[in-house]
């Protein structure tokens, strides 16, 4: 079974709101759930009310700068509208099925979204932001050999209000617990790097992104939204045109032999058309640079002959084009099934060096979280594996080849 198509587009969004609202009425349980609605949607579905635009933007207001769902105490609406909400419409919480707090404050919950299906929302706090790791897909269908995500298959695509929803949910939970004062906010930083491949999920992605940006929503800048994909060239090229965020790509090797095996939808978006992708995006992205992400695994990825690789190939010496990046090398949080190993610190050192020394700006990335398993590519969840994903998953050992750079 292929994996579930993301809803088709080129619907209007009035179009939509309409036959949601019908929905609706006909069936008094199936309400439209309004965290499904970036503002123009928003603005559509308050139209079939009967209500102008402006009454949309309160209502915005209210649910997503105030995480108000109740609209009987949303004040400022006239009741006439509250009345009409009350009978069709609401804003649907994620249920939380668990929340886990790290020693390093780092905090993770547990969604459950039905249908035996669970996703995964991680908060890590710094001294100078919060950054919420946001989850766009139950299970992923990609089946990158590293992450956890991945072993356990795919189930479906999460709606744009089950994305929303985890950045509501958390934003105003933690605003109370920290009892922060009204505008103060508690993530500052989203980062589609939970489970799934957001790239894949783009119809729900794109509302939840402009929910995100909206000055009457979240209001967070472009550049503290980061969208991190495993590199489907074409929609990234989307993403260019429709939404231009900070991007991420997970790179994880230097060449197509190896790429091959640990991301294997390199076999259909090779690398050359990767760097190609990633240099346009680059003419509308907020920031100057693509974020590569690399997980260091032993003897798989990490040696210095590798990193000079690496360096080749952002350069535009040994692919199409050169990409002004930052390389964010990961230590690999391992699991059974993977059958691989975290690179020692040294090697890892070692091979920063050599980018650093190549004049690339290098980080290597904090593991946070990692004692309630919410460090980078440990999501996991709990996932109905309904394309068999994690079955067709290869365990084979990896086969390196030999790398030569000039
Ligand atoms: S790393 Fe990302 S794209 Fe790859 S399997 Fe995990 S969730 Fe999917």
């Amino acid at each position: 079974m292929r994996p579930r198509s993301p809803p088709r587009g080129g619907v209007s969004a009035l179009g939509a709101a309409r036959r949601a609202l019908t929905r609706a009425a006909s069936n008094p349980v199936d309400r439209v759930n309004l965290l499904d609605h970036d503002l123009e949607s928003l603005a559509a579905y308050c139209a079939t009310l009967g209500e102008k635009r402006f009454r949309a933007v309160q209502l915005f207001r209210w649910i997503h700068q105030k995480g108000e769902s109740d609209f009987g105490r949303m004040t400022d609406l006239a009741q006439s509208l509250r009345d009409k909400l009350a009978a069709a419409a609401e804003v649907r919480p994620l249920r939380v099925a668990s929340e886990q707090a790290a020693a390093d404050g780092t905090v993770k919950w547990l969604f459950d979204v039905g249908g035996g299906d669970a996703v995964e929302a991680v908060f890590i706090p710094e001294d100078d932001r919060g950054t919420l790791c946001v989850s766009s897909q139950a299970g992923c269908a990609v089946g990158c050999r590293f992450c956890a995500t991945g072993h356990q298959g795919f189930s479906r695509n999460l709606s744009t209000g089950e994305i929303v929803g985890q950045l509501w949910f958390a934003e105003h939970h933690l605003r109370r617990r920290l009892g922060l004062a009204a505008g103060e906010r508690a993530i500052s930083n989203v980062v589609m790097m939970g489970m799934g491949e957001p790239l894949q999920n783009y119809a729900a992605l794109l509302p939840a992104l402009r929910t995100m940006l909206d000055d009457h929503g979240y209001g967070l800048s472009r550049r503290r939204v980061t969208v991190s994909t495993s590199g489907l060239t074409r929609m990234i090229e989307r993403l260019r045109r429709d939404c231009p965020v900070a991007l991420a790509v997970s790179l994880h090797a230097p060449d197509d032999a190896l790429r091959d095996q640990l991301v294997p939808l390199n076999r259909k978006h090779d690398i050359a058309a990767l760097m190609a992708a990633c240099r346009q995006y680059l003419d509308a992205a907020p920031r100057d640079f693509i974020t590569f992400e690399y997980c260091m695994l032993d003897g798989v990825n990490d040696s210095p002959e590798q990193a000079r690789a690496l360096v080749e190939l952002v350069r535009g010496r040994a692919g199409p084009v050169a990409v002004p990046c930052k390389l964010n090398l990961i230590p690999f949080n391992p699991f059974p099934e993977s059958g691989l190993k975290r690179s020692p610190r040294e090697r890892v050192q070692a091979f920063a060096k050599v980018l650093q020394d190549a004049g690339i700006v290098t980080t290597v990335r904090k593991t946070r979280g990692d004692d309630i398993a919410a460090a980078c590519g440990q999501l996991a969840g709990e996932v109905q594996d309904r394309t068999r994903a994690a079955r067709r998953m290869t365990r084979a050992p990896i086969r390196i080849v030999a790398v030569h750079t000039p």
